[in-house]
């Protein structure tokens, strides 16, 4: 008898079950089910735009990088999404940050400029592609012949050497003043930093005073017009051949980017020499620069590559990332992007 009841149960139960099942194949003919799937389809869409978490820059590869460029993609840029942070992405990203007021224009994708994508995307607006820099660089007239001009001088990673000039007119917009040491007293444009790389110099030099050390920063930013007297009076001193070998010319001058600084010690009277590598501030700058996104930018041994003598007391910024990497591999700047 209580069998029976209960093979009744399970039976209306199955009835049940089957009752509900058809009941939910039919509410998808529900207008109003459509809806919901189109809703569905939406968040869907919005997920695949999420944006990386990681910063990533140039040469970087992968699904997050994919990622960043479905999203520019999706905001005004048509670039390839392969996945690799390559050229036209870094473009992309600093025309993106040369329109928004409070980014700086590096070409490196951090957590404020995924702050200000994620606003626009939340906004559903666009972006005018290239107000903010032109694709392709004009073409400008150098001393070198084989040089060619940086389409993006902006470029956190660019390089500037004797092959690959800045444009004439270019001049960093973020320049300011390091609050470091420096052996003289007057209000001189070599001063200045572009904002990144003067708050990296500035937290290098705490930590070398912090170990007891005395550093100067004797020379940083300096005009494509400020390079090309400096470039003149050395060729009158010296000759074309001796000062190409210490002296950049106009254009080619690192100092131009706004990213490099010379630093010295008053324990050789402030002077750039090359026994500025065997003090003690000197081997400390070597050991720990990269520690704070500078490297040594002509060491030695590499002349060839470089084609500058090696200059201990220049140091450039590229982030903490590639100064690394650079550093650990004992490579160059040329060398990294595989074109001495
Ligand atoms: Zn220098």
């Amino acid at each position: 008898m209580l069998k029976k009841y209960a093979s009744y149960v399970i039976g209306l139960l199955m009835l049940l079950l089957l009752v509900t099942a058809c009941s939910t194949d039919e509410t998808t003919n529900d207008p109003s089910q459509e809806n919901d799937n189109n809703e569905t389809k939406t968040a869907d869409a919005a997920e695949e735009l999420k944006l990386p978490e990681t910063d990533l820059q140039k040469m970087d590869e992968g699904t997050a990088v994919q990622a960043l460029q479905e999203v520019l993609n999706e905001i005004g840029y048509s670039i390839t999404s392969n996945g690799n942070f390559d050229d036209t992405t870094t473009w992309a990203v600093t025309d993106f940050q040369l329109q928004q007021e409070d980014l700086l224009a590096l070409g490196v994708y951090n957590a404020e400029t995924k702050e200000a994508l994620e606003e626009l995307l939340s906004t559903g607006d666009t972006v005018e592609a290239e107000a903010g820099l032109p694709l392709d660089a004009e073409e400008a007239s150098t001393s070198h012949e084989d040089t060619h001009v940086l389409a993006n001088p902006y470029d956190q990673l660019a390089l500037v050497n004797k092959q690959y000039a800045l444009p004439s007119d270019y001049t960093p917009d973020d320049l300011v003043v390091p609050d470091v040491p420096f052996p003289f007293d007057e209000d001189l444009p070599q001063k200045q930093l572009r904002a990144v790389a003067a708050d990296a110099l500035e937290e290098l030099f705490q930590a070398a005073d912090e170990a007891g050390l005395d550093l100067v920063a004797q020379s940083g930013y300096r005009s494509y017009d400020r390079q090309d007297t400096i470039f003149a009076s050395n060729v009158e001193a010296h000759g074309e051949e001796a000062a190409n070998n210490f002296s950049a010319q106009p254009g080619e001058s690192e100092h131009q980017t706004g990213l490099t600084m010379d630093v010295t010690t008053p324990h050789i009277n402030n002077e750039l020499t090359i026994e500025f590598g065997e003090t003690a501030e000197g081997k400390w700058v070597e050991e720990h620069a990269a520690e704070y996104g500078f490297i040594i930018r002509y060491p030695e041994g590499k002349e060839e590559i470089t084609e500058y003598q090696f200059e201990p007391w220049h140091i450039r910024y590229v982030g903490e990332k590639t100064a690394q990497e650079i550093t650990a591999q004992a490579i160059t700047l040329e060398e990294y992007y595989g074109v001495e």
